[in-house]
């Protein structure tokens, strides 16, 4: 792997993962489409460091594996969906009668599959909200921190965690979804695994769905690597083509996204009508002190709470800008009121996800949308 790491991050996202220049080919060689591949005929099977089969190994998967790789600063392996890589990890690491501690404020679908399919199996989950009090590790096989946590903005302290987590002997994984690569790097601060959805801000153009698992842990990773053959969760060649052609914005997808979440978020403050406003990156925001020191750049994403399902509904209806959808780091800003999905938040609830937009216009259509929703 060239090693680039030397550079900014705009130079690094352009050249993330791109093979040595070759007259005639293009920057970014275009996807390979196979299942199986030629073999060599005959009676011996080995493939001589060639692909024999599109689960095992696929060219265009590895160089987007190169490229995350690089920006979170380990090896990486990518999968279907984040959700795939995340329980991927949790069912290849857990055996009956080991503990897990996930938080009690992240992923919805995280939180639903440990109470299912981890309950099933005999794994103890312990549930934390991120912001803490962190109970002992002690007999904790693997804590699963999400920083910050989607969707309500809390964000924990990486390094002071895995220093009292390792010293119990418990592996700590790192949701990166939210931060991406650009925003924190996990296993620089102490993680042993990072985790993450690549389906939001990392790609950023709302066309696909993967998800990735990043460590320095060569064991770990052979694991992983076997759970993930056997299961068969990876991404298709487009899949991770478009992937890999998107990285190369992702410097500037996020700092259109930093900009605006600022400027509505300073909108949303400064109106009585709308309370809870958070966004990691205000100086009186629960989170401003460790997400200040920890992160390189805050998420475009900023909640706040418009008090009912019909205000917010009266909202999204009188915005022009705003698409209702969920997910969250895409170039369009959309807004998703989570109690909807049965997630545990309030009615009035809003996750708001800041697209490429230009400031003023989002500022002015969520003001006008906001006025016009009344009370
Ligand atoms: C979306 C998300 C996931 C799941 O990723 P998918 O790609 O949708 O499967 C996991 N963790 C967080 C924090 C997410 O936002």
């Amino acid at each position: 792997m060239a090693d680039r790491s030397d550079y900014g991050d705009g130079t690094r996202c352009v050249h993330a993962g791109l093979p040595e220049p070759a007259p005639g080919q293009p920057f970014l060689p275009g996807p390979v489409f196979a299942a199986p591949y030629h073999l060599e005929p005959g009676p011996d099977v080995a493939t001589g460091g060639y692909d024999g089969y599109a689960r095992s190994g696929n060219p265009t998967r590895r160089n987007l594996e190169t490229a995350i790789g690089e920006l979170e600063g380990g090896a990486c392996l990518t999968f279907s969906s984040g959700q795939a890589a995340i329980t991927g990890l949790l069912l290849a690491v857990l055996r009956p009668g080991d503990t897990v501690m996930l938080p009690a404020d992240g992923y919805f679908s995280v939180r639903k599959f440990a109470a299912t399919t981890l309950a099933n199996i005999g794994v103890t989950v312990q549930y934390v909200p991120t912001a803490g009090p962190y109970p002992g590790f002690d007999g904790v096989r693997l804590v699963l921190l999400e920083t910050p946590a989607n969707p309500g903005l809390d964000v924990c302290d990486i390094t002071a965690l895995a220093t009292r987590a390792h010293a119990a002997g418990t592996l700590v994984a790192v949701d990166n979804t939210a931060a991406t690569p650009l925003g924190q790097r996990p296993l620089d601060l102490g993680a042993d695994i990072v985790v993450a959805s690549g389906t939001k801000a990392l790609t950023g153009h709302s066309d696909l769905l993967l998800g990735y698992l990043a460590s320095r842990d060569p064991e770990l990773l052979e694991t992983v690597r076997g759970w993930r053959e056997t299961t068969g969760a990876v991404p298709g060649p487009f899949d991770a083509w478009l992937a890999h052609r998107s990285l190369a914005t992702l410097d500037l997808r996020l700092a259109r996204h930093t900009a605006n979440a600022e400027a509505v978020a300073l909108a949303l403050r400064a109106r009585p009508d709308v309370a809870d406003v958070r966004w990691p990156g205000l100086a009186d925001d629960p989170s401003y002190a460790v997400a200040s020191v920890q992160m390189r750049r805050i998420p475009g994403i900023v909640s706040f709470d418009l008090g009912d399902a019909g205000r917010v509904e009266r909202f999204l209806k009188a915005s022009r800008l705003v698409f209702a959808a969920t997910s969250f780091g895409g170039l369009h800003t959309t807004a998703d009121r989570r109690a909807q999905w049965g997630d545990d938040t309030e009615p009035g609830f809003v996750r708001l996800s800041c697209g490429v937009e230009d400031a003023a216009d989002l500022v002015a259509d969520i003001t006008s949308a906001l006025d016009s929703a009344g009370l």
